[in-house]
């Protein structure tokens, strides 16, 4: 999976990519480095901090000059040229339906964009087909500027790889649970996954996504936990998952788990080190 990733960035699969890595670095030019020393000296130039990153000062620096919120919309953004050069400005079009974190990394993201029409106006600038690499270097783009590598390293490496630890990195950060995850394993400080679960209407927990890991369609082997989980401040413990790929053949996985109900879902962290009983006395956790 990072092999794909990793291999997914080469610049040689995009002319658009190639172009900008090599007139903003040079031929041969690792477009990621490039993406982030741009996002890096953009961050100084407005004065990002890790609690406020300045994003609508960095829109304004990177000539976004309009916004528009949409109500009803099916997509997160979209940024448009408002002429035919750099100069003349974007305008971003940002969906306000959307959880604020999940907007900002939106705004990171278009951010990024900009950065392709600057440097690679002859294809941006005329009508063109979405490439998929320069949206997910504009992902890599979005979660360094939210979520620096240098800074989070350091954070990171002063806290335990658990539930607790995971939502302070992302109230630090004002990112979503999902990205502060992705982001903890793309730089690989942490290895634990996390299930969010929700409910169905009858009120059973369905795996709505995996972070870190292939979704499959895990069921819990003993309903409890997830209902006890629902109700307790912190839960931790093992037990272990299961699902049939086809009838008379189950799939098992052993987890240690450490869950928190966050709004609508249930969010589960698992791996060999996420489990172990809090070291602070008076944990409301219960191990089992
Ligand atoms: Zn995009």
């Amino acid at each position: 999976m990072e092999t794909a990733v990793a291999n997914s960035f080469k610049a040689a699969d995009s002319r658009l990519v190639n172009l900008f890595s090599e007139r903003a670095e040079g031929a041969g030019a690792d477009p990621r480095k490039c993406l982030k020393r741009l996002i890096s000296e953009l961050r100084r130039h407005v004065g990002s901090t890790e609690k406020n990153p300045q994003l609508e000062k960095a829109q304004a620096e990177r000539k976004i000059l309009q916004i528009d919120y949409k109500v009803h919309w099916d997509r997160d953004g979209a940024l448009e040229p408002l002429g035919n050069l750099f100069e003349q400005g974007f305008k971003l079009s940002l969906n306000s339906r959307v959880p604020v974190t999940r907007m900002r990394f939106t705004q990171a993201h278009e951010v990024c964009h900009t950065f392709f029409y600057q440097y690679v106006p002859e294809i941006k600038f005329r009508p063109h087909r979405e490439d998929a690499i320069e949206e997910r270097l504009c992902n890599f783009g979005a979660a360094e500027f939210l979520m620096p590598e240098h800074s989070l390293r350091r954070r990171s490496s002063q806290v335990a790889e658990s539930m607790e630890s995971l939502l302070g990195l992302v109230a630090t950060y004002g990112v979503s649970a999902d990205a502060m995850m992705s982001r903890l394993r793309e730089l690989r400080l942490w290895k634990s996954v996390l299930h969010v679960w929700c409910r169905d209407k009858t009120g059973q927990f369905v795996l709505n996504r995996v972070i870190g890991e292939k979704t499959l369609p895990w069921k819990w082997s003993d309903e409890k936990i997830p209902e006890r989980a629902w109700m307790s401040p912190e839960y931790r413990g093992s037990t272990y998952l299961q699902y049939e790929p086809e009838r008379g053949f189950r799939h098992f996985k052993s987890i240690s788990f450490d869950a928190r109900r966050q709004g609508g879902a249930l969010l589960v962290l698992s791996g060999a080190n996420v489990a172990a009983p809090a070291k602070r006395s008076g944990s409301r956790g219960r191990l089992f």
